[in-house]
């Protein structure tokens, strides 16, 4: 069941988002002096998976075959898709299928998310190396080590224990220090390190959580996917403007695992 889930459900309905400014010489200059990448970088340079991601990338979400309008462009997401190495996040019976362009099961009716809608949200939170990025749903932990390759720091929640805890284990030993793993119910977000440059949510929920959006900076995004669970769902944009109000938008259909709470 929920091998299907985490992937785009048909067909784009809306007209595709404004590309996000580039932050040009700024994002160069952190690249070069900032350990966690080149960490990591270096690390896949031997790595016989590289020209499968490099395939994915091209193929699949540079140039989507359901559009090209949904193509996504920033050339640091990319950069990050073809760095991050998602066979480290997969379950090692799932190794041959790590570079489809599919969501896979990750054990507790889980699943990691499809790589182009990974790229697509990532694209959408239109961050930079300065910003603090809170995501709800690490998972395997994969969106959050793509996060980490482009922004300073990333928080992030996980409601099923071994789940978090796996994630925190495998981000470090990947060498992304600039990831916080927390287990607990993310409806609540994570009040101490607020307001936040960009918020994921990677499971459906029912409405966008209030807390979130107070613990939104002013002008900053959100995507989240809204909707039923284990029914397709909308992945929506949420914008609060510098004068605090909430701007959203509805972007193409999905289907996520739920949002679950705590009891
Ligand atoms: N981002 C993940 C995919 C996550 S699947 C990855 O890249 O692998 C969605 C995750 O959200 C699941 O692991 C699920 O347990 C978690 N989740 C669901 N409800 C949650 C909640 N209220 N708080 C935190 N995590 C939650």
């Amino acid at each position: 069941m929920t091998r299907h889930l985490q992937s785009p459900a048909g067909m784009p309905r809306t007209s595709a988002v404004s590309r996000r400014a580039v932050h040009g010489l700024v994002l160069a200059i952190a690249s070069l002096s900032w350990p966690p990448i080149q960490a990591a970088a270096q690390q896949e340079d031997d790595d016989p998976h590289r020209e499968a991601r490099e395939r994915l990338v091209r193929d699949h979400i540079a140039s989507p075959p359901f559009g090209a309008q949904y193509a996504v462009g920033d050339e640091e997401v990319l950069r990050a898709m073809r760095t991050v190495p998602r066979h480290r996040f997969v379950p090692p019976d799932l190794l041959s299928q790590a570079y489809e362009d599919r969501p896979l099961p990750i054990g507790h009716g889980q699943t990691i998310s499809q790589p182009y809608i990974v790229a697509f949200m990532t694209e959408l939170l239109g961050v930079g190396p300065e910003d603090r990025v809170l995501e709800i749903g690490t998972g395997s932990g994969y969106q959050a080590a793509v996060l980490a390759e482009i922004v300073a720091q990333v928080f992030t929640i996980e409601i099923v224990e071994p789940l978090a805890r796996s994630a925190r284990a495998r981000l470090e030993e990947l060498g992304y220090a600039n990831v916080v793993v927390r287990e607990g119910d993310g409806y609540y977000g994570w009040q101490e390190h607020a307001p936040y440059d960009a918020i994921i949510v990677t499971a459906a929920a029912s409405h966008v959580p209030p807390p979130l959006l107070e613990q939104l900076r002013a002008g900053a995004r959100m995507v989240i996917p809204v909707g039923p669970p284990f029914q397709v769902q909308t992945l929506m944009l949420i914008e609060k403007r510098a004068d605090g109000r909430i701007e959203q938008r509805s972007l193409m259909p999905v289907r996520f695992v739920p949002f679950t709470r705590e009891e």
